[in-house]
């Protein structure tokens, strides 16, 4: 059960994972832009070509004002989801830097291929001597 939960941290936290999800987050609030547009524009406008209803100065002013609205949660919800994604960054930044490999401390012998210190000038296993 801790190996799952370790491997769906590594999943989730992956870049191309999160890059996604807001992608689906970020279609999910332009489609509102696009459904705004047909309820407030489009279907009117078809309405009124049909003889199916007459729409006041006032009526027009309202559609006007919900596709307003539309379009700002659209630009809040991107906002929100950019500045998300830049503390997630920081934070898997911040992450990667702990988990840094050390400078390597031990090479390999050329001649036997036993590791040994990185600055042995002989080697220990075959005693060759090492430029
Ligand atoms: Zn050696």
């Amino acid at each position: 059960m801790k190996k799952f939960i370790e491997e769906f941290k590594t999943f989730a936290l992956r870049g191309n994972v999160m890059d996604m999800a807001i992608g689906v987050l970020i279609g999910g609030a332009f489609s509102g832009i696009i459904t705004s547009l047909t309820d407030n524009f489009i279907q009117p406008i078809i309405d009124v070509i049909m003889g199916r209803a007459a729409y006041t100065l006032e009526d027009v002013a309202l559609f006007g004002s919900n596709f307003i609205s539309a379009v700002i949660n659209f630009i809040i919800t991107a906002l929100i989801l950019f500045c998300l994604l830049k503390a997630m960054n920081k934070l898997l930044s911040v992450g990667r830097k702990e988990e840094a490999p050390a400078a390597p401390t031990t090479k390999t012998c050329p001649y036997c291929k036993s590791e040994i210190s990185i600055d042995a000038t002989r080697c220990p296993h075959c005693t060759s001597e090492l430029s």
